[in-house]
C-alpha cells in the first residue's frame, strides 16, 4: 500500500480516498473531458504552438485549436479505454467513463452522441458521468452482490442518465433534442452484467471463442429479427443505423436491455461505439483484430484497445471510435 498519487495533480493519495484532497478529483473515475473552453489537458497545436487567440486559432500557424476530446487514453488495473475522433468527423461526440472499486469490481459506460441531435457530445458525456456514478456508488456500497442487484443498478443508471440527457433539451428545438446511445458493464467477483440502449455494443472474447452480448436497437435489427431483411442486407440498408431506442428527451426509454454471465474462464469484455464495430461486426472479426495472446492476459488492456482503435482508423475512421477493454480473470475475481 502507499505510493499512489493523484493523476490530476500528483498529490499523494491513499487507496481508500474517493477524492483527491488537494484538487478534488474523483480518483475512481477515468472519463472523457468535457469539450469546449476550459476543458482539461489543453493540447498543443499540430505545429507545436501553445498560444491560441480568442477564436481558438493558433497564434503561430492559424490552425484551429485541437479539442481535448480528439483522443483520450486511460488505464486502471484490469481496464483501459480510448476515445478517438476518427478521421472524418469534426468532433468526437462519443464519451466514456470507467472506474474500479478495489476488491469490489469495475464499472464501465460508453455512450455515442447521435450526430443528428444538437450538443451530442454533451449528451454522451452527461450520460456516462451520471451512469458511472450510479454504478460505482453501488459497487462502493457493497450492494451489488447478485446478478439481480447488478441488473437493477444498471436499470437505475439508465433511468438517471436518460433524465440527465433529457434536461439538456430546449423545448423550442425538440426535434434535435440532445441524444445518445448507451452501453454499460458492471464486472464483479465472478460475474458481469451488461446493459444497453441503442447500437453501441459489448463483446465477450475468451479462449473458447467470441460472442456479441448486445443486440442493436435499430430498425434494421428489428427487420432482421422479423425476417424481413438478412443480416447482410441490413448492413448496407440505409436504415442500418437508424436507432429504435436511445437516451434523450424524446426517447420514451424506461429501461435497458441487460444480460448477465458468469466469468468462468479468462477473457476480455469489450465495450465499443459503432465507430469500431462497423469495421469488425462479427465476433470472429473482433477476435481476429486482437493482438496475439490478448486473451491469455499477456497484453495490457490499453494495448488491446489501441490495436482495436487502430483497426478502425486504418479502415477509414469514418466515425468516432470508442473502445473500453476489461480483463476477466475467470474463476472469481475481476
Ligand atoms: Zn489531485
Ligand atoms: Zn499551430
Amino acid at each position: 500500500m502507499g505510493g499512489e498519487t493523484c493523476p490530476e495533480c500528483s498529490a499523494p493519495v491513499s487507496p481508500k480516498d474517493r477524492f483527491c484532497e488537494a484538487c478534488g478529483r474523483n480518483l475512481r473515475v477515468r472519463r472523457t473531458p468535457v469539450g469546449g473552453p476550459g476543458s482539461q489537458w489543453p493540447p498543443l497545436c499540430a505545429c507545436g504552438g501553445a498560444e491560441f487567440d480568442e477564436d481558438g486559432a493558433c497564434e503561430a500557424c492559424g490552425r484551429a485549436r485541437p479539442s481535448a476530446r480528439d483522443r483520450v487514453e486511460f488505464a486502471l488495473p484490469g481496464v483501459a479505454g480510448i476515445s478517438d475522433r476518427g478521421r472524418r468527423r469534426r468532433r468526437n461526440e462519443d464519451s466514456m467513463a470507467f472506474g474500479r472499486v478495489r476488491g469490489r469490481g469495475t464499472a464501465v459506460v460508453v455512450c455515442d452522441g447521435v450526430a443528428s441531435s444538437e450538443r451530442a457530445e454533451q449528451a454522451s458525456q452527461v450520460a456516462v458521468d451520471t451512469a458511472a456514478d450510479v454504478l460505482l456508488t453501488g459497487l462502493q456500497s457493497g450492494t451489488l452482490q447478485s446478478a439481480r442487484d447488478a441488473e437493477r443498478a444498471t436499470a437505475e443508471a439508465v433511468v438517471a442518465a436518460n433524465a440527465a440527457v433529457a434536461r439538456l433539451a430546449r423545448p423550442e428545438a425538440a426535434e434535435v433534442a440532445p441524444s445518445c446511445t448507451f452501453v454499460s458493464a458492471v464486472v464483479t467477483d465472478g460475474s458481469a452484467t451488461v446493459g444497453w440502449v441503442g447500437d453501441s455494443r459489448a463483446y465477450l472474447v475468451a479462449e473458447a471463442g467470441a460472442a456479441r452480448l448486445t443486440s442493436d436497437d435499430t430498425w434494421a435489427a428489428q427487420l432482421v429479427a422479423q425476417g424481413v431483411l438478412t443480416e447482410e442486407e441490413a448492413l448496407t440498408d440505409r436504415r442500418a443505423h437508424v436507432l429504435s431506442r436511445w437516451l434523450g428527451a424524446d426517447s420514451g426509454v424506461t429501461e435497458p436491455q441487460t444480460v448477465t454471465f458468469m466469468v468462468e474462464t479468462p477473457g476480455l469484455l469489450v465495450l465499443c461505439s459503432d465507430g469500431l464495430w462497423n469495421y469488425v461486426p462479427e465476433p470472429e472479426d473482433l477476435l481476429a483484430a486482437l493482438p496475439p495472446e490478448a486473451i491469455a492476459r499477456r497484453v495490457a488492456p490499453l494495448e488491446v484497445a489501441r490495436a482495436l482503435v487502430q483497426v478502425a482508423l486504418d479502415a477509414g475512421g469514418h466515425d468516432n471510435i470508442t473502445v473500453v477493454v476489461v480483463q476477466l480473470r475467470g474463476g472469481g475475481g475481476s
